[in-house]
């Protein structure tokens, strides 16, 4: 491929593999939970229009969005009869549009409880065991229980710490909710969201909320990993060059050659929403081959050391992948220093996105 045909690099996602994640997660809980598949920030980037549908044919029919404009969208364009509740909470100037779309947001405050009571047909609640971000605190709820008499559709709260199982978090948490689930009697709890479902099935309650599980991240760090992989990163060895002993490769002079160095150029920066703490530290794969990354990361381009390869390897336009084959988004996140959702959502809104389906026989069993 020449230089000048720009090549991007290309993030493919598995929707097969977003389905067959679904099954298994719901395979781990109970017949009776419901497993919701939270679905913000265009699915953690990687696109609501076709990850929604997908879920939808595996057979979830609950959706956690991030915001009203989410929720719009899924309900006109995807889901005419999913449930579908937004997490950013009630807003009274929302009211017409919540109802006529059937939307339900998660009242994150006692005054938003306390409008959403007055005006929509159900009411979902947070409450804060321990997060400290959003919900009202255990001590409002009597005066929510006063000033109303609804018993709320749905109670939700968020773990801190659910991908440290020993974590007393979790305990105190699970205590508090249960606490606040006394108070306010709803009709259904939810607590746990994806690392949450290998704590055991008294977290799991009546709802579950998954996202990262879903795409394939294994947050609750189990080995090996019961999920299948969803995305794989792709592009293109644009440049080849000999560089010799002592020799600088980038920006900063990060990297400095101790030998004679084949180097390759491939087209993957910051701007595809490779993280630029990334340099030095992540490795690439070519055919069979791992290859580590050398030097910063550059906006559009990173450098790849292909001194090891044979040389018919090591040609522009060779096929160069950074997640798949062998080398997982987790991976990559711990040896950046980030969470694999973080690299997600920024791949996904920096890379062409590349969707594929692939029939159940040609899949493999959960390893
Ligand atoms: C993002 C989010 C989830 C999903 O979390 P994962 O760990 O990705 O499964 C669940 N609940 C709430 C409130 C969230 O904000």
């Amino acid at each position: 491929m020449p230089a000048s045909s720009s090549p991007t690099p290309e993030l493919q996602i598995d929707l097969s593999a977003i389905a067959a994640n679904y099954t298994y997660l719901k395979s781990l809980v109970a017949p009776g939970v419901d497993v919701a598949a939270v679905v913000k920030s265009n699915a953690y980037g990687l696109g609501i229009d076709l990850v929604v549908p997908a879920l939808l044919e595996a057979g979830c029919a609950r959706f956690f969005v991030g915001d009203l404009r989410e929720g719009l969208h899924v309900r006109k364009r995807l889901a005419s009869s999913a449930t579908i509740h937004l997490l950013s909470g009630f807003g009274a100037g929302d009211t017409d549009e919540c109802i006529s779309s059937r939307l339900d947001p998660v009242c994150r405050s006692l005054p938003e409880a306390l409008a959403s009571s007055g005006r929509l047909p159900q009411l979902s609640l947070a409450v804060d065991t321990g997060f400290s971000r959003f919900g009202l605190p255990l001590s409002e709820l009597a005066t929510l229980v006063h000033q109303t008499s609804r018993a709320p559709d749905l109670l939700v709260s968020h773990l801190a710490c659910a991908d440290l199982p020993a974590d007393n978090t979790n305990v105190l948490q699970h205590d508090r909710f249960m606490a606040a689930c006394e108070i306010m009697r709803p009709r259904k709890r939810s607590l746990a969201a994806s690392a949450a479902v290998w704590l055991g099935n008294r977290f799991h309650l009546d709802v579950v909320r998954v996202g990262s599980a879903l795409f394939g991240l294994n947050n609750a760090g189990i080995e090996p990993c019961p999920l299948q992989p969803v995305v794989a990163l792709k592009t293109h060895i644009v440049d080849v060059r000999t560089v010799q002993p002592g020799e600088a490769i980038g920006y900063a002079a990060s990297f400095r050659a101790s030998r004679r160095m084949q180097i390759g150029i491939i087209a993957l920066g910051y701007v595809h929403g490779l993280p630029w703490s990334a340099a030095n530290a992540i490795s690439a794969v070519i055919g069979s081959h791992i290859v580590p990354v050398v030097g910063r990361v550059a906006m559009e381009y990173t450098a790849i050391d292909l001194s090891d390869l044979h040389p018919s390897l090591c040609l522009p336009g060779a096929l160069v992948e950074l997640i798949g084959s062998g080398l997982s988004a987790d991976a990559m996140a711990r040896a950046i220093g980030t969470v694999p959702q973080e690299l997600l959502v920024r791949l996904g809104s920096g890379c062409r996105r590349q969707y594929v389906c692939r029939p159940l026989a040609s899949r493999g069993a959960f390893h």
